[in-house]
């Protein structure tokens, strides 16, 4: 080949690279807006509105051009956008807020209406489900929503008139502020970022490749065998990792003799963490497999060389991290997973939940209800017995009996419906506000065991979905519409009865799940009938602190995992599996070590969340925290004023939210000492 054509080629591949290169630059979405029209646009605010604006100006030019893109026009363009649309405060921006929020509800209300509407023939009984139900049902005509706000500029003028505060400053601030101060500070948040449609399709794909291979992931138990070769669950059993895993060790507290079968579950448990388990036992019944030796047999006793699974576990997390990471540039101020998880998702900082996490881990309570399991067992605690389920109460009242009462109150949805005034009435609610909120609740019979969908425009109503069989209502189905009832009233009043739109709802999940289960752990008392278990609230308590025990190691490994992919984001699998199961070992031997007598346990880093769901798991832990706080301070209080005056406050952040309802922020105290309190009665 002459050096000509070599020259040639060279000078086609260095274009192609180009070429490359600006395809990637321009993917990269970039503002256009320099420093020079910032100051224009400054300059021409300032003259105009004065020193007085210089806050707000500042603010809004700076949000404007953050996301200001080649599409939406010049530079020069830029400026006259900022001079032309910016409002001045009072009367003005008051009258320009009134707008937007009157916008705001008819875009989200429509939509979610449509959602709800859409979804119902997979949600409701409606015959059989056909293939364009499903289409349909998961089909989402808001997708392009944000971007579409952006380019007809809707967006861009509320970045520039509303100022957005971190969650620093949120948390700082908002302690002060008024109820408008909070409304204006939640419309800037709208818009945090503008992510391109190739960008979110990436994340969606990576989401969706790690819920194929958990959803594929499962064992089939009855394959498992011991040294003796002995199998010990029966044929047929397939279950899922890790929850399936979990669920079924749990189960096996109650027997116990079962104990063999949760230490073979526990050693399954490991050799996948450790990636050891052979690649052909996962979905497959075609060989036994013995986990404690890691053999691999054929035709009954034949062993045969087993190919381990070669990191895909970890292949997947890392997965998750890149893509995620994708989503950095994009996010001002927001600029890690972790960040737009914990800052933007919950509201309360990765600091503050790890702090929480902590003192709780370490609290002497922990040694104390440990010894309480041990002796419960009548053995020495291993490992997966931080899954003990030992502290339920158990019912003294019939079922059947309650079954029959029920049946006769409740014969179909409309019965249930007709009764919701009812219900509000018993715990307490005004009749004004029963009456109220009972209209705008509508009950459906649902495929499922039940559900609540709210709202979102002051003109629909709240769904309730209850599964109601043709002779009536069972009791399991009321205990589940008295939860699903907590949440359609939860939905109404921060709806309806909210002075600012764009506060509606509740901080997160946790808040609307909180006043579920408080109408859920009244179902008798709304029967009539009392629960006469003493010691019914102090066993709720250990439990609940037992299982917030297990979900915060969790929550720390996943939290750990994810700064240690930041500290290195270019790892293999094999890295991060190392790196997965040392912090694993780490956070187990500073909290568990010494509660359970053993070091070096991987067990915490089993949780299929981490692979699914990314940095998820604080979720729970936060949540079970929340939720006890809400449900103690209820405890000896009329629920209805309570509940009414805590939702008033709507989707103010998390900490700002529960100072007002309980007059603390979010914290272990009331859990620690509901346990100290139970620790003297429950032997
Ligand atoms: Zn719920």
């Amino acid at each position: 080949m002459s050096t000509k054509i070599f020259k040639f080629i060279f000078v086609i591949l260095l274009s192609i690279i180009t070429l490359f290169m600006e395809d990637l630059q321009s993917q990269e979405r970039k503002t256009i807006v320099d420093d020079a029209s910032k100051k224009e646009a400054m300059n021409l605010l300032i003259a105009k509105y004065g020193e007085a604006e210089k806050f707000r100006i500042e603010k809004g030019i700076n949000q404007v051009a953050e996301f200001w893109l080649e599409e939406d026009g010049t530079a020069e363009e830029y400026v006259k956008f900022c001079r032309d649309n910016f409002t001045a405060s009072g009367v003005q921006l008051e009258s320009l807020y009134d707008r937007i929020e009157f916008f705001n509800e008819i875009t989200f209300g429509y939509f979610t209406e449509m959602s709800i509407k859409l979804r119902q023939p997979l949600d409701l009984e409606m015959g059989d489900i056909k293939p364009v139900d499903l289409i349909m049902g998961s089909f989402n005509p808001s997708a392009h929503l944000t971007d579409d706000l952006f380019k007809n500029k809707y967006a861009f003028i509320v970045l520039l008139n509303f100022p957005r505060y971190s969650l620093e400053e949120r948390t700082q601030l908002g302690m002060n502020w008024n109820r408008q101060e909070w409304a204006y500070a939640r419309l800037a948040s709208m818009f945090n970022a503008r992510v391109p449609a190739d960008i979110n399709q990436k994340v969606n794909d990576a989401y969706t490749s790690g819920d194929n291979y958990i959803s594929n992931y499962n064992i089939v138990m009855n394959k498992l065998v011991d040294d003796e070769m002995k199998t010990h669950f029966p044929e047929g059993l397939k279950l899922i990792s890790h929850w399936g895993l979990r669920d079924e060790l749990k189960a096996r507290y109650a027997n116990e003799g079962d104990l063999p079968k949760q230490e073979m579950i526990y050693q399954v448990m490991q050799r996948i963490i450790r990636q050891e388990i052979p690649e052909n036992v996962v979905n497959s019944d075609q060989y036994l497999w013995n986990p404690y030796s890691n053999k691999l047999y054929k035709n009954g006793t034949e062993v045969i060389n087993a190919v381990r699974e070669q990191d895909t576990r970890y292949e997947m997390f890392l997965n998750n991290f890149k893509t995620n990471k994708l989503l950095d540039d994009y996010y001002p101020g927001l600029n890690t997973h972790m960040k737009r998880s914990f800052d933007l998702g919950r509201e309360v900082s990765e600091k503050e939940v790890e702090d929480m996490f902590d003192e709780m881990l370490k609290s002497p309570q922990v040694k104390k209800v440990a010894q309480l399991v041990k002796s419960k067992l009548g053995r020495d605690l291993r490992p997966f017995d931080i899954w003990f389920t030992g502290f339920k109460s158990k019912s003294k009242i019939d079922e059947a009996e309650l079954d029959k009462i029920v049946k006769a109150k409740y014969p179909d949805v409309e019965a249930f419906e007709n009764d919701i005034d009812n219900i509000m009435l018993k715990l307490g609610f005004s009749d004004e506000i029963a009456e109220y909120v009972a209209e705008k609740i509508r009950v459906d019979n649902s495929r499922g065991a039940g559900h609540a969908i709210g709202a979102a425009i002051k003109e629909f109503k709240a769904r309730l979905r209850t599964r109601i069989g043709k002779d009536g209502m069972t009791y399991k189905g009321f205990n589940i519409a008295v939860h699903e009832l907590g949440h359609c009233v939860e939905q109404t009043l921060t709806l309806y009865k909210m002075d600012y739109y764009t506060l509606n709802g509740v901080p997160n999940t946790s808040f609307t799940e909180a006043f579920a289960f408080v109408f859920q752990a009244r179902d008798l008392e709304l029967l009539g009938i009392k629960n006469e278990d003493p010691l019914a609230e102090d066993l709720k308590a250990l439990d609940i602190f037992w299982s917030t025990y297990e979900i915060m190691g969790v929550s720390m490994v996943d939290m750990k995992v994810w700064n240690w992919m930041y500290a290195h984001p270019d790892c293999t699998p094999a890295e991060l599996k190392e790196a997965v199961i040392n912090i694993a070992k780490d956070v187990w031997n500073k909290y568990y070590a010494d509660v359970f007598g053993i070091k070096d346990v991987i067990l915490l880093g089993i949780y299929s969340h981490m692979i699914d769901n990314p940095l998820y798991l604080p979720n729970y832990a936060l949540g079970h925290l929340i939720q006890f706080q809400i449900e103690d301070y209820l405890k000896d209080k009329t629920v209805g004023p309570e509940m009414q005056r805590m939702c008033a406050a709507g989707n103010i952040i998390p900490q700002v939210w529960m100072h007002n309802a309980v007059g603390s922020n979010i914290s272990v105290n009331p859990l620690l000492h509901a346990v100290d309190e139970a620790l003297k009665k429950v032997k």
